[in-house]
């Protein structure tokens, strides 16, 4: 479902405080250079390195939120370049689910209309939202939290909300940046069981530098300093 080749992504600090520091140039930084990766559905592949070399960038970047300063970036068979900002939003919405670390819910909305909330976007039906949303609930073992609203919920039911949000749409690639970064282990294997499942028919990537989310995955890209790092056998991996 996504395909990244050769990519840069380079940086300008705004003028800020950066800039006046620097006596008016605008410093840059070289968040990836010259990354590749092609994800296919059934993997769920695993984004390691330690923070700052590049990982959320690159996740971005596979999810079309952000384009290469140079390279490619194929999004559902389709060069993300050639659509404008609208026209990758809207490719977002259809083809890619996003779970972040820190859930981003919305707090009036019940669990259930936080999870609809991207059919709203593709206006799909009050019924059919209604069903696809419990279904998922369903499915993520939060059937009975339908009507709760997320501060009523723990935060690994939060997160798994997050993820049937992520869900609703169908879409061929799940992108997930520190999906366990504020959930205790108990809750991370929770979570983590749930990506794996919706790993057997779709793409998931996660992006983490925590062992056990890592240990998860079936495949690692591991960068350094906006790199890839030679891939290692998975067993030297532990
Ligand atoms: P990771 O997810 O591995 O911690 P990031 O992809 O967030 O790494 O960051 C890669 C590089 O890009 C780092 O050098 C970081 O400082 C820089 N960076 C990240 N976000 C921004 C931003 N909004 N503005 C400028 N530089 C950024
Ligand atoms: P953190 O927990 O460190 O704030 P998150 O994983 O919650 O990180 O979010 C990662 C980044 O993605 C943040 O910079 C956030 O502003 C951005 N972000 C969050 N939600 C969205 C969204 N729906 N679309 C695009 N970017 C988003």
């Amino acid at each position: 479902p996504a395909v990244v080749r050769g990519v840069d992504l380079v940086r300008e600090y705004d003028r800020g405080a950066g800039g006046i520091l620097r006596g008016g140039s605008t410093p840059s930084v070289r968040a990836l250079d010259g990354v590749s990766i092609a994800v296919h559905s059934g993997e769920f592949v695993g984004i390691a390195g330690p923070s700052g070399s590049g990982k959320s960038t690159l996740l971005h970047l596979l999810a079309g939120l952000d384009v290469p300063t140079a390279g490619a970036v194929e999004l559902a068979g389709e060069d993300i370049e050639s659509y404008g900002e609208r026209g990758r939003a809207r490719l977002r919405l259809e083809h890619v689910g996003i779970v972040f670390q820190r859930f981003h819910l919305l707090p009036a909305l019940s669990a259930r209309a936080n999870v609809a909330l991207p059919l709203v976007e593709l206006g799909r039906s009050k019924a059919e939202r209604r069903e696809r949303a419990s279904a998922l609930l369903e499915e993520v073992g939060l059937g009975d939290r339908m009507t709760h609203k997320p501060g009523q919920l723990s935060g690994g039911e939060q997160q798994r909300v997050a993820i049937a949000r992520a869900l609703v749409t169908e879409p061929e690639l799940v992108v997930a940046d520190e999906p366990t970064g504020e959930l205790d282990s108990e809750t991370s294997a929770r979570v983590l069981s749930t990506l794996d499942d919706i790993a057997d028919e779709r793409a998931v990537v996660l992006a983490s530098h925590d062992p056990q989310a890592l240990e998860t995955c079936d495949r690692l890209v591991r960068l350094r300093d906006g790199t890839r790092r030679r891939e290692r056998a998975e067993t030297e991996l532990r």
